[in-house]
């Protein structure tokens, strides 16, 4: 049986979660009867859920996935472990929408750090830039530049994936810019919402880009080219399915989690 982790936060001397399911209480209310005050995954005996952090990158990714944008959301995590900031990739949207929109630039962590005002350089050191995509090149000298100094991704991504750039020269890395990752269980959710976008839009780069992703989890790719051709994703997209239900089944399908 795995062993949950008896607490969420506070472990390796950081406030941040540190894995992407926590061990959660029992709510039992009168009658003895279960609270479920949101959905909840079982692991063995354990009610587990979604650490905070990753839920918020899952339903950016899920929104921008409904919204026909790539499926990759992000948020900044204060010190004391609060979503503070959170945002989503909207580069096939409209501009002039919502935050960065319908531009190169308007990557998941890019609308994250547009949010952060200027005064907070110093705060941003505290917490940490968490993304359900290991950062582009772009998205991590951004927040290298907005003071970011953790950054904590889910899925790799050997196609744009720039974790490496931490040393890329002695500027970057007076920074000491700490980078972790993969977390495996939302790289799976990831992986599978990501090769299904890429397969479906059937761009020149799809096949290279989703060759790269199944380097990390093929497994997870496999279902995400199962789920293309069930029109799965559609689907639930269309009946507003939330993304705890699709973590469930995913994970379910892949013979992780409960
Ligand atoms: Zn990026």
């Amino acid at each position: 049986m795995i062993e949950p982790p008896a607490q969420a936060y506070g472990q390796g001397g950081t406030n941040m979660p540190p894995v992407c399911l926590v061990r959660v209480p029992r709510r039992v209310g009168p009658f003895g009867r279960e609270l479920r005050m949101r959905p909840k995954f079982s692991l063995g005996r354990w009610d587990m859920e979604l650490a905070e952090p990753w839920l918020a990158c899952l339903e950016e990714a899920w929104a921008a996935y409904k919204a026909g944008s790539l499926p990759i959301g992000a948020a900044y995590v204060a010190a004391d472990g609060t979503v503070f900031l959170r945002g989503r990739n909207r580069i096939e949207e409209p501009p002039g929408g919502e935050g960065l929109s319908g531009s190169r630039v308007a990557h998941a962590e890019m609308n994250v750090l547009r949010q952060a005002p200027t005064a907070s350089f110093a705060e941003m050191k505290a917490g940490a830039l968490y993304t359900s995509l290991e950062p582009c090149p772009m998205c991590f000298g951004a927040a290298l530049m907005c003071g970011v100094r953790e950054i904590r991704y889910a899925a790799r991504d050997g196609w744009a994936g720039a974790a490496s750039l931490s040393a890329a020269n002695p500027y970057v890395a007076s920074k000491h810019m700490r980078v972790t990752g993969p977390e495996p269980l939302v790289e799976a959710v990831s992986l599978v919402l990501l090769t299904e976008t890429s397969l479906r839009r059937a761009s020149p780069r799809s096949l290279d880009i989703v060759a790269a992703l199944a380097e990390a989890n093929p497994d997870a790719v496999e279902l995400g080219r199962a789920w293309l051709r069930e029109g799965r994703l559609q689907t639930e997209a269309g009946r507003g399915t939330a993304i705890e239900d699709i973590c469930r089944d995913i994970w379910r399908e892949l013979g992780q989690g409960g």
